[in-house]
């Protein structure tokens, strides 16, 4: 019987969710699913220099969010389980695997400089291991009168004098080598007694019963500690899948400095979440056939990992851009106005009147249904969903402010469109049904009837109701702002063209 499957995806709350390690999360969760297998959660908060209060949460919220739901039953934190890393790593020194290092800070530095100076690899290798051969009942002694230490693993264990080369295998990046003799002892337990994230987070996975470690490309170098460490320990390894660094358009790594890297920051503006989803899967997973749009069901079906690229992902706004889009297009239109609704509110063009909205500005009561007929005005124009302010606020306001010239169709004059809306205003007056369908149809009539040009009449009409030159067809939004509106409007134009 084989292995199940189990993965994990292991954050540290260090303030934000890195799209990066999104995509880490949602492989993850992805490749246990296919399998059948499981997905844990775990909070990596050994690093208390680097903690944020409240990012744990923030995290789990969430992996919750997207549907990525793990299984276990309770989160492990890793700052709860300090007894245990403690425990293991006086096993390895009791084993002669690890050792007490006594040395300063001032003598770590002076080596550094040395190996600098010499033009070696920076750290605690070969022969600047000093305390790698203390003895140990002496070592102990300093402990006990509260010298100040860390364990250090002996990456090359006593009976190995050969100090061959470090061979392992990825499941994405295939066979790496690693030479031994510069591999640093390094930290397993730091002096403020906490286990560093090398060491923390491997005892967990081994506890854990994890499978496949899947993590971005930036621990591939350390992965031979790890692999050192399972092999002290006699424990039994996890395949490593190292997924490919995530590129600015420049192929440089993705940095906050070219734009959100957040995946809250993304929430926040409104992407939805089918839509991230959907792209950062693709993000390094090429699927290898013609299907963009994927559901998350359906990448459960079809997720694999020799489909990962080893070459870094691009990260392309456009076209996460474009799968919002889609998703937002596609929405049921009662759904899409829940989501748009906080996104007015916050701009100050409606508040909340009790059950119901009210216009801010005029204080007149807004319905929700109104609302749903904005939000289907803006939806053909919405990239993300804090675009609808910028949309709809012309909806809104009760004064109309724009250039007078504006309403000028092409070679017409101010007093010819004066006239036209006019004649366009007398004739609305006696319009009974205002829906867009009628009005369209009873406009168009009309112009032809009377032998009026179509953009001598339909340009300033668009004009007078939204003052945009790239508005909404004129039809729709005069049957949201309703026949009394209109005729205002229509007015205050004539007035602006005076
Ligand atoms: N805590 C590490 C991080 O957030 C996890 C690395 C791993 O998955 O092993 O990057």
């Amino acid at each position: 019987m084989t292995n199940k499957i189990i993965t994990r995806f292991a954050p540290s709350p260090t303030g934000y969710m890195h799209v990066g390690n999104f995509r880490t999360a949602l492989y993850s969760f992805l490749f246990a699913r296919k399998n059948n297998g499981q997905f844990l959660l775990r909070i990596e908060d050994t690093d208390r220099a680097r903690f944020i209060e409240g990012a744990d949460n923030k995290i789990i919220d969430i992996v919750n969010y997207f549907g990525l739901k793990f299984d276990n039953k309770e989160i492990i934190f890793q700052s709860k389980r300090l007894d245990v890393y403690k425990k293991y790593a006086e096993q390895l020194i009791s084993e002669d695997k690890a050792y007490y290092c006594f040395c300063s800070e001032e003598k770590l530095v002076k080596i550094k400089e040395e190996q600098t100076t010499n033009k070696l690899p920076p750290g605690y290798w070969g022969p600047h291991r000093s305390c790698n051969k203390l003895n140990k009942n002496e070592a102990k002694e300093k402990v006990k009168n509260g010298e100040k230490y860390v364990i250090r693993l002996k990456m090359i264990p006593d009976d190995n004098t050969t100090e061959e080369n470090g061979v392992w295998n990825d499941l994405i990046h295939g066979e790496i080598k690693t030479e031994m003799k510069f591999q640093e002892d390094f930290v397993i337990i730091k002096s403020d007694g906490f286990p560093t994230y090398n060491f923390a987070h491997m005892i967990d996975d081994h506890e854990m019963g994890v499978t496949h470690v899947m993590r971005g490309e930036e621990f591939i170098s350390s992965t031979i500690k790890h692999i050192r460490l399972y092999e002290a320990f006699g424990w039994q390894l996890p395949q490593f899948a190292h997924l490919p660094l995530l590129l600015n358009a420049d192929k440089s790594k993705l940095s906050k400095r070219q734009g959100d890297v957040a995946v809250e920051d993304y929430l926040k503006k409104g992407y939805l979440k089918e839509a991230i989803i959907n792209f950062v899967v693709l993000l390094g997973w090429n699927p290898k056939t013609e299907q963009e749009i994927f559901s998350l069901a359906e990448l459960v079906e079809q997720f694999s990992l020799d489909k990962i690229n080893k070459s870094g992902a691009v990260f392309n706004i456009e076209k996460l851009n474009w799968f919002n889009q889609y998703y937002i297009r596609k929405m049921d239109l009662a759904d899409l106005t829940a989501k748009c609704l906080p996104y007015l509110l916050d701009a100050g063009l409606i508040e909340k009147d009790g059950e119901d909205y009210k216009n801010k500005e005029t204080g007149e009561t807004v319905s929700n249904d109104w609302i749903k007929k904005v939000v289907l005005l803006a939806r053909e124009r919405l990239v993300k969903l804090d675009d609808i302010s910028e949309i709809v606020k012309f909806l809104f306001t009760e004064k109309s402010e724009y250039d007078p010239e504006l309403l000028v169709w092409k070679k017409s004059s101010k007093e010819d469109t004066a006239k036209n809306l006019e004649l366009l205003k007398n004739f609305l007056a006696g319009v009974e049904d205002f829906s867009k369908e009628n009005l369209e149809v009873e406009i168009k009539k009309f112009i032809e009837e009377k032998g009026l040009g179509v953009g001598d009449m339909l340009w300033p009409f668009r004009i007078a109701l939204s003052g945009l030159k790239n508005s909404p067809p004129p039809f729709d939004i005069a049957e949201i702002l309703g026949k009394n509106r209109v005729l205002e409007k229509i007015d205050e134009a004539k007035i602006l063209l005076k």
